[in-house]
């Protein structure tokens, strides 16, 4: 799959994700903080570009035991070369850009998934449940990744609100960490967990997600089938 993030194309295998990566939303979660990067995997059926709809499944929508949806604001990084086995002095020669990303999860779907032992997987990766863009903001724009402003608004109210010099692990760390289990190839998405806020959604709702420097998003919740 290769789409357009305002004008530069890109091309994901995958997306990796880290939890618990901001210490206030590990709390909110009740959640232990890693000691290590927590990653799990989105696949690529998740992407949507800015002003596309977020689809809210019938089959979340419609089941007491699974219908609440979350909105989750992150900072991604998009890899530019083949990155295996990275020292943390050399990540940043490995990443082209940085993005808004919407981690959005099927909440009851993983707290019931995970209460059993089961991978988190399906509460992940509904169609339309990884908002990204308005644009690549290349590595040479930013000039500390680690100092930028991160918030989400639903129908303009103030959910989310932070700065990505909260994170726990750091953009170096996280790519070194990452790239000794996997291969990242161009265009895959890492992003880099959330901070606290994290609330429901619900169809007919507006979704804005800015970071500073990159962009807003927005997104219209609309049920689907
Ligand atoms: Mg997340």
């Amino acid at each position: 799959m290769n789409f357009k993030i305002g004008k530069k194309m890109i091309e994901p295998t995958k997306i990796l994700c880290l939890g618990r990566n901001y210490v206030e939303h590990a709390k909110e979660m009740r959640s232990q903080i890693p000691k290590s990067p927590l990653f799990f995997v989105k696949t690529v059926n998740t992407l949507v570009t800015d002003g596309n709809p977020i689809i809210y499944p019938k089959l979340l929508y419609n089941n007491p035991e699974y219908n609440q949806v979350d909105h989750e604001v992150e900072l991604a990084f998009v890899i530019s070369k083949t990155s295996k086995n990275i020292l943390t002095k050399q990540a940043y020669d490995f990443i082209g850009g940085y993005s808004v990303f919407l981690d959005i999860t099927a909440r009851k779907m993983q707290i019931s998934d995970r209460n059993m032992n089961f991978p988190w997987y399906r509460s992940k990766n509904f169609d339309s449940f990884g908002p990204i863009g308005p644009r690549i903001a290349s590595i040479d724009e930013i000039q500390d990744p680690h100092n930028l402003e991160i918030q989400l608004k639903v129908n303009g109210k103030t959910r989310q609100k932070s700065n990505t010099k909260h994170m726990i692990f750091k953009i170096p760390e996280i790519l070194a960490y990452l790239s000794k289990f996997t291969t990242l190839v161009p265009g895959d998405i890492v992003a880099t967990g959330t901070p606290s806020g994290v609330g429901s959604i619900q169809p007919g709702d507006v979704i804005e997600a800015s970071i500073d420097q990159i962009g807003t998003i927005t997104h219209k919740v609309i049920l689907g089938e």
